[in-house]
């Protein structure tokens, strides 16, 4: 197979993927500020992040993945300039800062499960002495990590404390004119047309705060070395990634958006810190666009939401099929006959999947003509994460299985499903039928994780309790597959 190859913003070029240690990638991910919920935008990003570290995986790689929650810090300015976001929709709410983050991290959350996007574990509160490798983790619950990269960037002469708060100095940083890595500007063009917030105490507008002090109404604070005070909205990413993933990452994911501000001060903090490179690869997703013109959400002001399209009676994985149609690098118009039409994809491979006969499900070899389908699709995929080919293949390979009257593609389709992630596996439950109530899917879904767990005793007892209630459940080397017997009818 190709090696995998990645854009990667940091050259400006397509490059092959190779990771620091072999067989492992650190993998870290701007993750969402939970003060609203994530409009459909901010779910192209996260689709592509689970894109990728499934591309990742099928090729073999032992990904470790942090994704950052940010629920402190993140000003309604990208610049320093004014409130906090989640303390803004606290104070309109009624609701203490928490309770907002909380609200709309379970949304964050249910919209990943509806998407089918697989989330790192969410990691335990506090100073944990061996950290996870992969992380969903919240800037809240890691005040002390962010004050100790500070303490780091100050010891280097690259902050500077003043009362009202340490700053990072990117001129001492970059150099006199000096341009920024990844946007590739000077902080003249950085900034151009933007009123940047010039407290006195800064050296120049151009410095960004890592801590920030003496704002008395500011609901969120901790004490520092430096007196009670706030984090700055870059300083948690530099020191999470660091705390979970070390000091020098593989891969580091963002949207365009983040190129100028965000991603330049995390590799400027993080940098200076330790003195070794921050991230090897930065890859960057483009927008999704025309989510003003869709008659979606009924509030006007507001962009479109997965809850949107989930009470339009549209499936939700039609919208991951929407961003998989695209390359990530492009951006991708977004219109409600567009998701309709990506629905109609995911329907064909849906129906097929429920339609698999016995001998398709169970046996161990495919038919030879799925080979060049497989090529294709790995092709496809170690381009440069070309999912829309991908994507192509699949469904003409479905569709060659039709012409052909040959359903030997199951176990091919299930390999490029983990990667595409619409989940065909779960059609197998509705099975031979689709019929089945869903008590039964039920339990047919929980004696497989039985046996998943080697649960013997409860898996039989499941199975005894299927067949009173009038199911057969045989095992094939792919998962259960569950029919009615005739007698139940
Ligand atoms: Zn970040």
């Amino acid at each position: 197979m190709k090696p995998f190859q990645i854009y990667n913003s940091l050259h400006r070029a397509v490059e092959e993927f190779v990771p620091l240690r072999p067989g492992i990638v650190t993998f870290y991910s701007c993750g969402p500020t939970v003060y609203l919920p994530q409009h459909l935008g901010n779910m192209r990003a996260y689709v592509f992040v689970d894109t990728l570290r499934r591309a990742l995986r099928f090729n073999g790689y032992d990904v470790r993945h942090v994704m950052n929650i940010t629920d402190v810090g993140h000003m309604t300015s990208d610049a320093d300039a004014g409130e906090d976001k989640i303390e803004k929709t606290a104070r309109a709410q009624g609701k203490s800062p928490r309770e907002v983050a909380d609200f709309y991290i379970a949304q964050f959350k249910r919209d990943c499960a509806s998407l089918n996007i697989e989330l790192p574990p969410a990691a335990p509160a506090g100073d944990h002495p061996a950290p996870p490798q992969s992380a969903l983790c919240r800037a809240t619950d890691n005040i002390d990590a962010m004050i100790a990269v500070i303490g780091r960037i100050v010891a280097n002469g690259y902050g500077y404390v003043t009362p009202s708060g340490v700053y990072f100095d990117v001129e001492k940083w970059r150099g006199p004119g000096g341009a920024g890595r990844l946007a590739r500007q000077s902080l003249a063009e950085q900034h151009a047309g933007q009123r940047l917030e010039h407290s006195p105490d800064k050296k120049s507008p151009h410095d960004f705060a890592l801590w920030v002090l003496n704002q008395p109404h500011h609901l969120m604070q901790w004490d520092s070395p430096w007196g009670r005070g706030y984090p700055g909205w870059h300083i948690e990413c530099s020191a999470m990634s660091m705390k979970y993933l070390g000091e020098t990452l593989d891969l580091h994911s963002g949207g365009l958006d983040h190129i100028p501000v965000h991603h330049e001060n995390e590799i400027a903090q993080s940098e200076s810190a330790t003195g070794h490179p921050f991230a090897r690869y930065f890859v960057h997703n483009a927008f999704l666009v025309g989510m003003e013109g869709a008659k979606i959400s009924k509030s006007a002001g507001r962009f479109p939401v997965l809850d949107d399209l989930i009470a339009a009676g549209i499936n939700p994985l039609a919208f991951r099929v929407l961003c998989l149609g695209a390359k990530y690098r492009s951006e991708l118009a977004f219109s409600i006959d567009s998701v309709r039409a990506a629905e109609k994809n995911i329907d064909y491979l849906n129906e097929f999947a429920r339609n698999l006969n016995e001998t398709a499900l169970s046996s161990e070899q495919d038919a030879d003509w799925t080979a060049e389908y497989a090529e294709r699709f790995c092709e496809a995929l170690n381009n440069d994460l070309n999912t829309p080919q991908a994507l192509a293949t699949v469904l003409e390979m479905v569709a060659q299985a039709y012409r052909l009257r040959d359903q030997r593609i199951w176990n091919t389709l299930q390999n490029f499903d983990d990667v595409l992630g619409l989940d065909l596996k779960k059609k197998l439950f509705e099975s031979s039928t689709g019929l089945e109530p869903p008590e039964i899917s039920r339990l047919v879904k929980e004696r497989e994780e039985a046996r998943e767990r080697k649960d013997f005793a409860r898996s039989d007892e499941l199975r005894n309790q299927l067949d009173a209630m009038g199911y057969l459940v045989k095992d094939t080397k792919k998962g259960s597959v569950v029919t009615a017997k005739r007698s139940a009818t």
